[in-house]
């Protein structure tokens, strides 16, 4: 099975509006015509207009990095999938490790989520992934199963495939500890394995994996050269447009 690859870069709290629609624009001249790979950027909510219609025309597509389940109302200093969609938004990464550790998301939320932004017609980038401690203690697969099985409960198999999948090791990410291609491929291999038990292997077959944690270009070409590795969602390297392009060369080569 091809699967397309996907290259997001998630610019956490990075970038004003100016700044984010200048990187989106160098990034625009190098490979914003069709490259055969999907590319997403994912600015802070300020950004996504500005970045938005930089990406205008382009073959480069918008994300965002977190949204609220519900449609509207009393929920402060929250946004909604139907807000996003006035922006052009297509992508939405959820269940970020930080949104866990920092922000108390639980699985159960997630979820919520998810439903909502299938509902709404964007694609969800659903992180999951261990702590250090957790895979020192041989936990890695239980938590990974325990966060896939919750965020997609009530997900249809038509739908399951539209959701993109990060595994993010915790100890990864912004460490500039990449986890090894092994550890990688094996994580990768599991998840798709237990989307084939949830949703049947034709779904799980279609279903995009990412690696995320400390991906850069010296490392990324033998990350995606693994079979269950379907591309990245990168941190730091996606702050500038040099390492981020040399990612999205590295994935058109390995498709
Ligand atoms: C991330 O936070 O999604 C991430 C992968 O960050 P970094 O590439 O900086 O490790």
């Amino acid at each position: 099975m091809i699967r397309k690859k996907v290259i997001a870069g998630n610019w956490k709290m990075n970038k004003t509006a100016a700044d984010g629609a200048a990187l989106a624009k160098d990034i625009c001249t190098e490979i914003g015509r069709e490259t055969g790979v999907d590319i997403v950027l994912c600015p802070p909510f300020t950004a996504l207009e500005s970045v938005g219609r930089t990406l205008e025309g382009m073959a480069i597509k918008l994300g965002a990095q977190n949204m609220h389940p519900e449609k509207n109302g009393a929920f402060t200093g929250e946004v909604a999938a139907e807000m996003l969609r006035t922006l052009y938004v297509t992508h939405v990464i959820l269940g970020h490790s930080e949104r866990r550790a920092y922000f108390g998301e639980t699985d159960a939320l997630i979820n919520q989520k998810v439903l909502a932004a299938l509902a709404n017609e964007l694609r969800p980038i659903l992180c999951v992934g261990e702590t250090l401690a957790e895979r020192e203690a041989n936990q890695t697969l239980a938590v990974v199963q325990r966060q896939i099985e919750g965020a997609l409960a009530g997900v249809k198999p038509e739908q399951a495939i539209s959701v993109i999948v990060a595994y993010e090791p915790v100890w990864a990410i912004g460490t500039g500890k990449v986890a090894t291609t092994a550890q990688a491929q094996e994580v990768h291999a599991f998840i798709r394995g237990l989307l084939g038990k949830l949703h049947g292997t034709a779904a799980a077959q279609k279903v995009r994996l990412l690696y995320g944690g400390s991906m850069k270009p010296a490392n990324a070409a033998e990350l995606l050269a693994q079979p269950d590795i379907d591309g990245g969602l990168v941190g730091g390297a996606s702050l500038e447009a040099r390492s981020f392009v040399e990612l999205v060369r590295a994935a058109v080569a390995a498709r």
